[in-house]
């Protein structure tokens, strides 16, 4: 095995592990996309301070400001 097999192998090699990057890359923001970016996202309350997933949680704005309610303190 001569140095240009070598060096060939090394070129393959690193196309092949930039194909796995992008892969993985591609699943992993594929991934992403699949899920609501709303999951998993908690608010405090404005009025008790408790935290609370999004759909537990009542949005009231006034004046141009948003702020999160639970049950109990949503007016
Ligand atoms: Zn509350």
């Amino acid at each position: 095995m001569g140095d240009e097999w070598l060096h060939y192998g090394f070129g393959v090699a690193a196309w092949v592990i930039f194909a796995i990057i992008l892969i993985v890359t591609y699943v992993a923001t594929r991934g992403e996309k699949k899920q609501p970016q709303r999951v998993g996202q908690t608010f405090a309350c404005a009025g008790c301070g408790r935290r609370g997933a999004n759909d537990q949680m009542t949005l009231v704005r006034h004046d141009g400001a948003e702020a999160w309610y639970c049950r109990e303190c949503a007016p």
